[in-house]
């Protein structure tokens, strides 16, 4: 039974990591929380994530992957680089292989602190192109980690054939609605909550939200 492992959760502090980190307590017995330090142009976002698990009493890592930036320059790590999707083109906040490396490192951990499970917020419904949000990815990468480290690693990934109303509603049916909506931060310009409601992050979280009010409003209706 899943009830009485432990689970390591890639941890942001934004909507979708923070849905599945109430998925995982609800999973688990025992859960942690890691967040990776790659110079986010908002650090903020590591301050959001630490009270986060602060306030759901979940210890906390915090890894150094500032390395990633050296390698990757993003419109997510330096204000000089415009946030800007072009038709048929990966968005400027794409960094190649950071997923690959946070599960990778998250692995790492999982395993010093006797954990099989990982659970990851990535999903393939609204990926925006980026190639390591793909369920191919995440099974491939899966084995790939079980035979590198011989452990019996288990990704999960909750959110992966959701949209953002299901994940609202995800969210919704672990008691956790009111909490993703106030307490998480996805806006590129730092906002916590709503957000600034002009950027692609906050346009994606909006239109979401308002698709699942409606449709819970519609269900209240009947
Ligand atoms: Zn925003």
């Amino acid at each position: 039974m899943l009830k009485n492992e432990k689970a390591i959760v890639v941890f942001s502090g934004g909507q979708d990591s923070t849905t599945c980190l109430f998925w995982a307590m609800q999973q688990f017995k025992e859960v942690e929380a890691v967040t990776f330090n790659y110079n986010q142009r908002h650090k903020l976002e590591l301050d959001v994530a630490s009270d986060i698990c602060k306030e759901l009493n979940i210890p906390h890592t915090i890894l150094d992957m500032s390395l990633l930036n050296q390698l990757a320059p993003n419109a997510l790590t330096r204000s000089d680089i415009e946030i800007t999707q072009e038709e048929g083109e990966l968005p400027s906040t794409f960094v190649d292989g950071r997923n690959l490396l946070f599960l990778s490192f998250a692995a790492v951990l999982a395993k010093q602190k006797g954990a099989r499970h990982l659970v990851t917020g990535v999903c393939e419904t609204d990926f925006s192109g980026y190639p390591d949000c793909r369920d191919v990815f995440i099974k491939s990468l899966n084995v790939t980690l079980n035979l590198s480290m011989d452990y019996s690693f288990v990704i999960h990934t909750p959110l992966m054939w959701l949209d953002k109303a299901e994940t609202w509603k995800m969210a919704d049916d672990l008691n956790a609605f009111e909490f993703v909506r106030t307490k998480t931060l996805t806006c590129y310009n730092g906002i916590i909550a709503d957000g600034c409601g002009e950027c692609p992050a906050c346009k994606l979280r909006r239109a979401g939200l308002e698709r699942y009010l409606e449709m819970r409003g519609a269900s209240q209706d009947v």
